[in-house]
């Protein structure tokens, strides 16, 4: 009854994530064709999904090695060598000399957030270059200054934000001398748009920077393109990555996290209580402070199969988590019929900023994670997690 097309939650333990593989795969078939159709060249952006059992399948669905996946931290860099096979690149606000020492054998792009860090890591690049065959290209990120709106703090161009270099920044350098080494171009402005805000940006920061368009040899789109998603304009896509193309001799990169595995995963749990706290409420045996961070963060309410929004259906419940953090309320839903013990509810759109912002505080266990195909009801893996994961972090 509360599930998604063949998706029955008794086959799995709970909670647990669960990543459809043909939603996935679906999604990059999407992507797929924006790669095709205008050689720009598309990572995944590991911050946002890095369910690393389900990498190589996703590179069967491209047929070849995927596109290469961009890394946040050393941590992030290390798991895409590993698990990912494709080109390895990094951005961090900010890297440690330690860092770097890592990164230098782990990625094929390194990408800058000040002008101070790339003269500082450049000598080291240089002579790590000299001595291999693989080249490591830097770029540096720009802030265009550029606002679409987003949630403030997910908008890397609100005042003040410490993200990417800004035009003013450029105003006392030698330009030669500071691109003496540099091949790209970066910049991440957008949160969950669509191509629209992609074309404006595009322009804002072409009247800003063009000076390093010319000097570059690939752009780096960053991510926040909603490109998986239903009413996305692909082609409004395709042609900005075409005009900038036909501008400039550049490569261009795309890393979306979100359009990977946008709509791709579900997170069943359980009912372990019934209760009446002025209002009748369920309490879960997950928690959306522990376990989907993003629903208080953000905030925003996710989907949960065959529920209704408050007072629409018979039987209203607030949903609550089994952590002791009074704020751990997912929302409010409406249902056909009285939920009790036992019930499983599954929420909709969990495969992205769920598993990897998971916490063990309260010492709640961390959900199991599973990959399963609902072609064939198949079950392709699920991870555990237990006491040790608690105690390992630590000490
Ligand atoms: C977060 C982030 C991404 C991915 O963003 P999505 O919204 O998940 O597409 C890509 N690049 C950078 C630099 C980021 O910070």
């Amino acid at each position: 009854m509360l599930c998604p097309d063949r998706l029955n939650p008794h086959d799995f333990p709970s909670p647990c994530f669960v990543t459809d593989l043909a939603k996935l795969e679906k999604n990059m078939q999407i992507l797929n064709s924006v790669q095709k159709k205008t050689g720009a060249k598309i990572l995944l952006a590991l911050k946002g999904f890095a369910q690393w059992k389900s990498f190589p399948y996703l590179s069967r669905a491209m047929q070849g090695p995927l596109f290469g996946a961009c890394a946040s931290s050393v941590d992030e860099a290390r798991l895409s060598k590993e698990e990912f096979k494709g080109e390895v690149h990094a951005f961090a606000a900010g890297f440690s000399d330690e860092d770097m020492r890592e990164l230098l054998t782990l990625c094929d792009h390194i990408t800058f957030n000040s002008i101070n860090q790339w003269k500082k890591f450049r000598p080291v690049i240089s002579e790590y270059n000299e001595k291999h065959e693989k080249k490591i290209l830097c770029g540096l990120r720009i802030n265009p200054e550029h606002s679409e709106g987003a949630v403030p703090i997910y908008d890397p161009c609100s005042p003040s934000s410490r993200l990417g270099i800004r035009l003013k920044d450029f105003e006392n350098e030698n330009l030669d001398e500071l691109f003496d080494g540099l091949t790209g171009l970066h910049f991440h402005t957008l949160c969950e748009q669509n191509s629209d805000a992609l074309d404006r940006t595009l322009r804002a920061v072409e009247e800003k920077f063009a000076f390093m368009l010319e000097r570059v040899s690939w752009v780096n789109f960053g991510g926040g393109h909603h490109i998986t998603r239903e009413d996305y304009d692909i082609d409004l896509l395709c042609q900005c990555i075409e005009r900038i193309q036909a501008k400039y001799p550049v490569q261009i990169y795309l890393e979306p996290g979100e359009a990977v595995a946008l709509k791709a995963g579900y997170l069943i749990s359980t009912v372990l209580d019934v209760i009446h706290a002025d209002m009748p409420m369920a309490i879960l045996d997950t928690s959306a402070a522990c376990h989907m961070p993003d629903v208080l963060e953000m905030p925003y309410r996710p989907a949960i199969t065959g529920s209704g929004e408050e007072y629409e259906k018979k039987f209203t419940y607030r949903l609550g988590g089994k952590s002791c953090l009074a704020g751990d309320v997912v929302s409010t839903y409406s249902f056909d019929t009285p939920l009790k013990e036992g019930d499983k509810l599954v929420f909709e759109d969990m495969a992205i900023y769920s598993m990897v912002k998971t916490t063990t505080f309260n010492g709640l266990r961390l959900p199991s994670i599973a990959l399963w195909d609902s072609r064939t009801n198949e079950i392709l893996a699920v991870k555990h997690f237990g006491y040790g994961d608690f105690k390992e972090r630590l000490s």
